[in-house]
């Protein structure tokens, strides 16, 4: 089922998840979930909190669904290492029409349990790494545009305070 996504400015998104106490049959069906609603939007990845569930739980797919062993899914994940720095444009699903520059580490090792409650490590670098710390930040009720600094955040929250006051957010 494709759930709807919860877009700046929404509670959920702004306050800290909660690690998953056991993976029962309501978190696999969420997982499946987020994953149908990750590849509809489309995107890359996609937290719990997004579609309004405070738990700690990401799914990444930096390639879209076009190759069958790039979905990741994390329960608990936590970072094991970060290092390195790369500048690049970043977007969110709940932040639509929006983008920016974020500074990020280059590279990052994440661990956690999969889906069936396996423990797994990944070491990405790039893209993966950009998206697996994006997720993270969810997780953490943080925004892409929580991360920028002074004119460049307030133009965004103004741009989206106006579209919520019309309506259009
Ligand atoms: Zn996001």
């Amino acid at each position: 089922m494709i759930r709807p996504i919860l877009k700046y400015g929404d509670a959920t998104l702004h306050e800290p998840a909660r690690p998953v106490a056991s993976i029962s049959m309501e978190i696999q069906q969420l997982i499946d979930d987020m994953v149908q609603t990750m590849y509809a939007a489309p995107g890359i990845g996609l937290a719990a909190p997004q579609v309004g569930v405070p738990l700690r739980i990401i799914v990444v797919d930096v390639s879209l669904g076009h190759d069958p062993n790039a979905l990741m899914t994390f329960v608990n994940p936590e970072f094991v290492e970060r290092g390195g720095v790369q500048h690049e444009d970043e977007g969110c699903l709940s932040v639509p029409g929006f983008n920016a520059t974020v500074v990020r580490p280059a590279r990052a090792i994440l661990k956690g349990l999969d889906r069936s409650g396996q423990p797994q490590q990944k070491e990405a670098i790039g893209l993966l790494a950009r998206a697996f710390q994006h997720e993270m930040d969810h997780l953490d009720g943080m925004l892409f545009v929580d991360r920028l600094r002074g004119i460049k955040r307030e133009l965004i929250v103004r741009k989206i305070r106006k579209l919520t006051r019309a309506g259009k957010w």
